[in-house]
């Protein structure tokens, strides 16, 4: 009989929190401590090499390969006081989390023998790292087999130990995109110019517009025994079975309750581990679902937040092992028990401090945020299938549609009084626009546009993509994502949106009218083509399912066919008008999408497998054995039909037994064989679609019958950690 099920429950019971040794000093002080950041540009930097690169990072001006060398002699000075001995690139190819390649600071030294410590400009800015292991859809065997990482001046370099990381991007020879930042970076870009344009018909002194983000991250702690315990979780980051816990989410008690000693000993070492790093993390709190919780830092300009996102995921990983738990960055952990997402809260703001997302003083101020929150659904709007497209994956695909996540269909919440408002533009006459002209632009007294007090309460948790206050929350990424994917669509299909009424203003105005009368004449023809979008409603309603396919909003449900929205043409126009990606990236990426969703429902597809017939199965048949054991003692000791009577409940049993067994053994078998099928597809695409119709089902039905065995089967027989054991021990 196996113990192991009761012994790594029974070690788990024991631990004991992990103290951690809390630093002296205040956050304040230990905040960035390895990073350098502007104050150890300018400690380390001579004066000039200091400008150059503040000028470099501020406005997005050409790095010189002279003052790299400079910067790099500063930078060794500093990470040498940390005893660093290796310096890396660190990047995010299209791959899971990040990928370093380190190197020692050694060099040969000219015309000597030996080693110096060295550490040159080309050596910040640019590296090759061998890209043939990384995904690139097929880009790189049609052009060049390298693949180039750079440096990213907007994001500081840091220290991990004995290394310092060096934030890049990694592209192709030919200078494809092979990564996230990438294009990222010049959504951002575009996003800026058409933002800024438009801002400066408000105020003319603007000349950056930047987005912020601030992530909300979800995750789950399980004990590490447990996991290990669990094939499931250590190889593809779920439970493929088990039955629900008797007592699971139902009490409601969890949600910001008191938090466990263990976990809140690993809180507290992340939080200064990343406060040392430069991540501004101000709430934790426990989540809705046992042992899920959440940590959400202040936001930041956009790129940053997306590299801290990265970074803090790895630290929570690895910081987690350190307490003796395995941190749950998986979507949908738990069947029947809350997932774990990333909302993104997502604003933009102008480098005078204006949030472009937030109601102002003034009614000037108010039209501007108007044009900025009707522009922004706009975007949304024409996007809506590709924003979904942002988020979707073949672990995110199980969190999204339920009744505890945003719902498989794009739509926009703006609340009661922006709702109003929209409502009264949209209604507006032309003699109400033009009875505004004449009247000076500042003192302007504009009907349509009441003072707009925004009441934060004003808030609809079933929405994907909801206004709260003084940003946009975007709620459908998924907790184990690279956010910079749905920002890059978010910011792309914003900048796009604003050139359009921008072209379409500056026509009118080319036309005669007054600036005011032509940005709300604009923005009135744009409330009503973004109209499909905005819905206040339940996001989790069968009505709404069919409102959203009247409205024409996209409904598909399939993660491998929603990734052909990249390839439409609206898209490839978009992300090509907007300078952020070309045709080419874009049939690239999607390869690797529709290869990686593949892979990760083959090795699920395998692994249940193995655990159905070595683990299940095998231990269902041994308890059906001792059943049977003694089903036919009680026949020899009893008369006939008293041995019958008695028997009954125990027959009935091994039957239900030999049931499920044959369907699993049955089904596990043509699962094997859909997947052999699956195989021979060529196409990348045609090969997701069909593990996802023909494979994935299979996981679902026979687990089913996996769960019903384990609450039939004996308990100390049971081989895998329980739901409840996973989800209460902590
Ligand atoms: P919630 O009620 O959603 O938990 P919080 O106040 O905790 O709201 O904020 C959640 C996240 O939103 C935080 O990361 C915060 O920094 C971020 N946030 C707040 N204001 C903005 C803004 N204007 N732009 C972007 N992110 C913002
Ligand atoms: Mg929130």
């Amino acid at each position: 009989m196996s113990r192991l099920r009761f012994n790594v429950v029974e070690a788990a019971f024991k631990k004991k929190a992990i103290e951690v040794s809390v630093p002296s000093m205040r956050p304040s002080e230990y905040f960035a401590k390895y990073v350098f950041n502007k104050e150890k540009m300018r400690k380390y930097l001579p004066e000039d090499i200091c400008r150059q690169l503040y000028n470099v990072i501020e406005q997005g001006s050409r790095l010189d390969l002279s003052v790299a060398d400079e910067v790099a002699k500063g930078m060794k000075k500093w990470a040498q006081e940390f005893g660093v001995t290796h310096i890396t690139h660190w990047f995010q190819p299209l791959t899971e989390g990040t990928a370093e390649k380190h190197d020692a600071f050694i060099e040969y030294a000219k015309g000597q023998e030996g080693l110096i410590e060295e550490f040159s400009g080309k050596a910040l800015v640019q590296q090759e790292p061998d890209a043939s292991s990384f995904p690139s859809g097929g880009i790189r065997s049609t052009f060049e087999a390298r693949g180039y990482s750079a440096w990213d001046p907007a994001s500081p370099v840091f220290v991990i130990g004995d290394t310092l990381m060096i934030p890049t991007v990694f592209i192709s020879y030919t200078g494809e995109a092979l990564d996230y930042k990438a294009p990222l970076k010049k959504a951002l870009a575009a996003m800026d110019k058409a933002a800024t344009a438009v801002c400066q018909y408000f105020d003319p002194s603007v000349s950056k517009v930047t987005a912020n983000l601030g992530w909300e991250q979800e995750y789950f702690l399980v004990d590490e025994d447990l996991y290990a315990a669990r094939p499931d979780l250590l190889l593809t980051g779920r439970t493929l079975v088990g039955h629900d816990s008797a007592k699971n989410q139902q009490m409601e008690d969890h949600y910001f309750g008191a938090i466990p000693d263990r976990v809140a000993e690993f809180m507290k070492d992340l939080e200064i581990q990343a406060l040392e790093l430069g991540i501004p993390c101000k709430t934790r709190h426990n989540e809705v679902a046992p042992n899920q919780f959440e940590l959400a830092p202040i936001y930041e300009e956009c790129n940053l937040a997306v590299d801290h996102n990265m970074l803090l995921m790895s630290l929570m990983r690895k910081i987690a092992r350190k307490h003796g738990f395995r941190c749950l960055l998986h979507e949908k952990p738990f069947a029947g028990i809350n997932g774990s997402g990333k909302h993104a809260n997502w604003s933009m703001a102008t480098d005078n401090g204006t949030v472009l997302h937030s109601p102002g003083k003034t009614k000037e101020d108010n039209l501007r945020f108007l044009t900025f929150a009707v522009e922004t659904l706009v975007g949304v709007y024409r996007h809506n299938g590709l924003l979904k497209a942002s988020i979707m994956s073949a672990t995110n695909q199980h969190r999204l549609g339920a009744n505890e996540a945003p719902p498989a269909i794009i739509s926009a919440f703006l609340g009661k009084q922006i709702s109003e408002v929209l409502e009264k533009i949209e209604n507006s006459t032309n003699e109400e626009l033009i009875s505004i002209k004449g009247t000076s632009e500042l003192t302007l007294d504009i009907p349509q546009i009441p003072d707009l007090k925004i009441d934060n309460t004003d808030r609809n948790r079933t929405s994907p993509f909801a206004f709260t206050g003084n940003r946009f929350e975007f709620r459908a990424v998924g907790a184990q994502a690279n956010c910079a994917e749905a920002m890059t669509v978010l910011n792309t299909a914003v900048a796009e949106a604003l050139t359009n009424f921008k072209a379409r203003v500056d026509q009118h105005i080319a036309n005669g009218e007054d600036k005011i009368t032509a940005i709300i004449r604009v923005l009135r023809e744009d409330i009503k083509t973004c109209k499909p979008i905005h819905f206040e409603g339940n996001g989790y309603s069968d009505e709404w399912k069919a409102e959203a396919a009247r409205r024409g909003l996209d409904c598909e449900t399939s993660c491998p066919v929603i990734f052909d929205r990249y390839l439409d043409p609206e898209s490839i126009n978009m992300f090509e008008s907007q300078n952020v990606m070309r045709e080419l990236e874009l049939k690239a990426r999607n390869e690797i999408k529709w290869d990686t969703y593949t892979k990760k429902i083959q090795i699920e597809a395998r692994v249940f497998g193995d655990m159905a017939m070595n683990q299940i199965i095998p231990v269902a048949t041994r308890y059906q054995s001792m059943l049977i054991d003694n089903i036919s003692k009680i026949a020899t000791t009893f008369t006939k039909d008293e041995a019958e009577r008695l028997n009954a409940d125990n027959i009935k049993i091994v039957r239900e037994i030999s049931e499920h067994t044959r369907f699993i053994i049955e089904n596990v078998n043509a699962m094997i064989e859909a997947r052999k099928v699956a195989n021979r597809i060529e196409s990348e695409r045609e090969k997701a679609i069909q593990y996802h119709d023909t494979v994935q089902p299979y996981l679902e039905t026979i687990r089913y019958h996996v769960d019903k065995l384990e609450l039939i089967v004996e308990d100390e027989l049971w081989v895998l950690p329980k739901y409840r054991e996973l989800l209460f021990i902590r």
